[in-house]
């Protein structure tokens, strides 16, 4: 060929670094080749074939197909056999391979080049002709269901009903002739479904399943892994074009899955499963059980011992987990895929931690090896191990993690009930890589076919959902919707649980219980400490939640926000009354009754954080947050006012009506709130202020440790609202100190959370000591979108048809409100070089918005307590 771009790489030229051009697997495949390692010959397709003929809608560029021709010439010369030769035939593979593993989602087409005269070659080369009629069946029914778009189910249809004419059980079971018969009946079911017969040109067929390859990038599974797994749409596929090698050829052959390590535990253990007299397909698509990979010793020792050191010497090539695909032909091993395994959680970490000890990697390395929402996983409740339930089944533990649920029987259904919110726990014979959308909503996943390899499983580790697999004891009926086991009946909605880490099936809903923290998860925050420049603290109101915030490794508080301390009920009645007051004194009265509740919350707060910084927001929401709802409060005035009540309550209720109304406000998240309510009631920052101070006095004073008190006002726009309210801070701050004769550092700062504060910043640094970027409402005012209003409506919808590429409330919008935090980061350092920066909101516990907080230089971020030790973890990988 004479093109521009190079298609087609022989398996000789490649190596593990030019996966961006032959795939994850052919790269492997060529890495494995040069390492000496014995793989099967071939060639590959490179991705830019694929996506030069999805840019064309399906029509090939210039020279891919002379070239594949001449890769194949090369191939049949390397091999000394012919493609389609009625002698020494040259049987390929080709198989889909992208640039990041999509375990199953897209296809593969095993024994091409086999037709009426090469099977009787291949039979007699290998002097079984059984196994190579075999072969062709499979050959048959791939091509048709993947090329060709037969319904898969019209072979698997014809493949039953022949067993049951036979009366066996197993596909290996079928004589020579059952498979010459079901070969012929293929061709005809193939025939009557197209309404044309498969080609027969064994050259035509190789362009006819590279292109099929081609276009199965593009299916709805793909696509759905795809963006589940945040893989970009226009990568495209390699293809893979390989000598075969054969499992099927008889009792000294055989095909297998295996991982260097168990990818559930990350224990190093032999972790695997193979089966005698089989093709690679019957093994990860859970078609027949498979055995054990220890059992192998006994059956084919020889090929075992190799394939005990490949693995050992892979891992070390690769310095990670492998996941292997292997087949033994009559005795001798191939390997046929190897790449970094796709592990759980736990596994991930443990895994990492092992290779560290082991000196395999750094520490550094080791980071980069996990990823932060597998910390995330771990995070989740589990089985109450007290439980004492019975489990109605078990299965194979193939994903670790607790799954409570309705019983559902189909991906359709679990998809549509899962985005209804429901919990729904899919169950299914056997799962294929079309349940993909069932999958990632549900809570687990329930089969009763399929082994620890199988791509159900493989899937599901991938994505932290617990699966139990292989519960051969259930029957389901899918018709009628019924899952039946031990006598016991399940229908559709009904609740089960699911333990993945053992393999148990209850049929009820068991308690969760929160997770525990091991230390494998210890040690990997702890590295991630070590690497870190951002700082991480947590939101906390509470003592409680303090404690827990320091105890997952909180530096501080970024955000205490102090309206949840004047919701609690017995405080709701001195804060509607000071509401209500008509002057300053009677709401003097009121707030004097708050203070002291106040102080105590504040002194619970500096206690648990032990000397670390802690910032109070003063009061933010609108007032009417704390008065009955409108609606509500009419109703009530116009039923006591029908019934003839109590006059006494109906005054009550009527002046309270009245502040509802007075207070009422068409847009109150753009209202009287923030700083423009304490600019209106000055008395109500400086009771907090007063709190605040007493509290720090009374812990100091008690626990003798330094209480970092920082203080900030919210939702300021304009530089003179803060300097009037650092004002009225600091002359509290100073006549509570000389009150008590003390003396107390503090600092005042504000919330930078309203486009026009960004780009101010400068002005407004003017009277700030610090700056904390509230990304909730910098989203809402800077996108100008409410986020109770679109996050059920619109949002969604925008997410889902990628509008946007997510929900800016969960990760930043890093463009716009990310370009707010930069000009408000910029500006206000200009004024001030050292001004500290934070991050409240919830952005500040999510990885991605991590990573653009650390590019701006900012000083650190402030999550959830639970989502410290992610925002630890992501804070690490953002430097690495
Ligand atoms: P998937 O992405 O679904 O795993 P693969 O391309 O890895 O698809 O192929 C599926 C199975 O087919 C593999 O497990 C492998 O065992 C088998 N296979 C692929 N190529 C060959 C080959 N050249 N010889 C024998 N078996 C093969
Ligand atoms: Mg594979
Ligand atoms: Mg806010």
């Amino acid at each position: 060929g004479t093109t521009a771009t190079r298609y087609l790489y022989d398996m000789s030229e490649g190596d593990a670094t030019m996966r961006t051009v032959l795939g994850g697997k052919g790269a492997n495949l060529a890495e494995m080749k040069r390492l000496g390692i014995p793989v099967p010959d071939g060639f590959t397709v490179s991705t830019a074939a694929c996506v030069a003929t999805m840019d064309a809608h399906g029509e090939w560029p210039e020279g891919l197909w002379e070239d594949t021709l001449t890769a194949l010439a090369r191939l049949e010369e390397r091999t000394g056999r012919t493609l389609g030769g009625s002698t020494r035939p040259l049987l390929v593979s080709v198989r889909s391979g992208a640039v990041f593993s999509m375990p199953g989602m897209m296809d593969t087409i095993l024994n091409l080049g086999i037709g009426d005269e090469t099977v009787e070659a291949l039979g007699a080369e290998a002097d079984n002709p059984r196994f190579a009629w075999d072969s062709y069946r499979r050959f048959l029914q791939m091509y048709g269901d993947v090329v060709e778009g037969v319904p898969p189910h019209v072979y698997e249809d014809e493949l039953t009903a022949l067993k049951a004419r036979r009366g066996v059980e197993q596909d290996t079971d079928l004589s020579t002739e059952d498979l010459k018969e079901l070969v012929q009946t293929f061709k005809e079911v193939s025939r009557r479904e197209l309404g044309h017969d498969l080609p027969s040109d064994p050259r035509e067929q190789l362009r006819g399943a590279i292109d099929a390859v081609f276009r199965s990038w593009d299916t709805p599974r793909a696509r759905v892994y795809r963006k589940a797994n945040d893989i970009p749409d226009d990568l495209g596929t390699a293809v893979n074009v390989m000598q075969m090698v054969f499992g099927n050829r008889g009792e000294t052959s055989a095909t297998g899955v295996c991982f260097t390590r168990n990818p559930s535990t990350g224990a190093k253990e032999l972790y695997g499963e193979f089966l005698v007299n089989a093709q690679g397909e019957d093994v990860v698509a859970g078609i027949r059980t498979p055995r054990p990979l220890s059992e192998m010793e006994q059956v084919l020792p020889e090929a075992y011992t190799q394939l005990v050191q490949t693995m050992h010497d892979l891992e070390a090539h690769y310095k990670d987990m492998q996941d292997i695909e292997f087949t033994v032909e009559d005795g001798t091993l191939y390997l046929l895929q190897t790449r970094n395994g796709k592990r759980t959680a736990a596994a991930a970490l443990k895994v990492a931690r092992d290779l560290v000890d082991e000196q395999v990697l750094s520490r550094e390395e080791a980071l980069r090896h996990i990823a932060p929402s597998q910390l995330d996983q771990l995070l989740h409740p589990a089985i109450d191990p007290e439980h004492g339930r019975t489990p109605i089944t078990k299965g194979l533990p193939a994903s670790p993690g607790a799954a409570v649920g309705e019983v559902v029987f189909d991906a359709d259904t679990a998809a549509e009930r899962g985005a209804a919110g429901e919990p729904v726990v899919l169950v299914r014979y056997e799962t294929t890589p079309d349940d993909i959308h069932g999958v990632i909503v549900a809570q687990g996943v329930l089969t009763a076919h399929g082994g620890m390899t199988s791509h159900a499983a493989v899937v599901a580790r991938g994505m932290g959902k617990p699966c139990v697999a292989g519960a051969h004891a259930i029957r389901i009926n899918v018709s009628d919707k019924t899952l039946t086991v031990g006598g016991q009946v399940f229908h559709e909605g009904d609740m089960i649980t699911l333990d993945g880490s053992t393999g148990d099936v209850y049929g009820e809903a068991l308690e969760l219980v929160p997770p525990q923290v091991n230390e494998d998860f210890g040690a990997i925050v702890g590295w991630a400490d070590e690497i870190r420049r951002l700082g991480v603290r947590a939101n906390a109101d509470t003592g409680e939640d303090a404690a827990k915030a320091r105890e997952l490794g909180a530096e501080g508080i970024g955000l205490c926000r102090t309206e949840h301390m004047f919701m609690a009920a017995d405080r709701l009645p001195a804060v509607r009354q000071m509401i209500l007051a008509e002057t300053v004194e009677d709401r003097a009265e009121a707030l004097a009754t708050i203070l002291p509740m106040q102080q105590e919350d504040f002194e619970a707060i500096f206690t648990a954080m032990k000397g670390l910084p802690v910032t109070v927001r003063l009061l933010d929401p609108p007032l009417h947050e704390f008065l009955p709802d409108l609606v509500e409060q009419s109703l009530l005035v116009q039923r006591l006012e029908l019934t003839g009540g109590d006059p006494d309550e109906l005054d009550r209720a009527r002046t309270l009506l009245g502040s509802v109304k007075r207070l009422h406000e068409q847009n109150p998240m753009l209202g009287t709130r923030g700083c423009r309510l304490a600019m209106l009631y000055p008395e109500i920052p400086e009771m907090q202020t007063r709190a605040i101070i007493r509290a720090a006095l009374a812990v100091r004073e008690r626990e003798g440790e330094t209480v970092g008190v920082e203080i900030m006002i919210p939702l300021v726009a304009f530089a003179s609202e803060l300097k009037a309210q650092r004002g009225v801070v600091e002359r509290t701050v100073a006549d509570e100190l000389e009150a008590a004769g003390e003396q107390l550092d503090v600092t005042v700062g504000t919330m930078i959370e309203l486009p026009r504060a960004a780009i101010v910043a400068d002005q407004i640094a003017e009277h700030a000591d610090f700056f904390s970027f509230g990304t909730n409402d910098l989203t809402q005012t800077g996108i100008g979108i409410s986020r109770d209003d679109a996050e059920g409506g619109f949002l969604s919808d925008y997410v889902s048809e990628e509008v946007i590429p997510a929900n800016p409330f969960e990760s930043i919008d890093r463009d716009g409100i990310g370009g707010l935090v930069q000009i408000g980061a910029e500006r206000g350092r200009s004024t001030k070089p050292d001004l500290k920066l934070g991050v409240c909101g919830e952005h500040g516990g999510d990885p991605a918005s991590i990573a653009l907080f650390e590019e701006l230089g900012l000083s650190y971020v402030s999550c959830s307590p639970y989502r410290v030790p992610i925002a630890r973890f992501a804070a690490a990988r953002a430097v690495l």
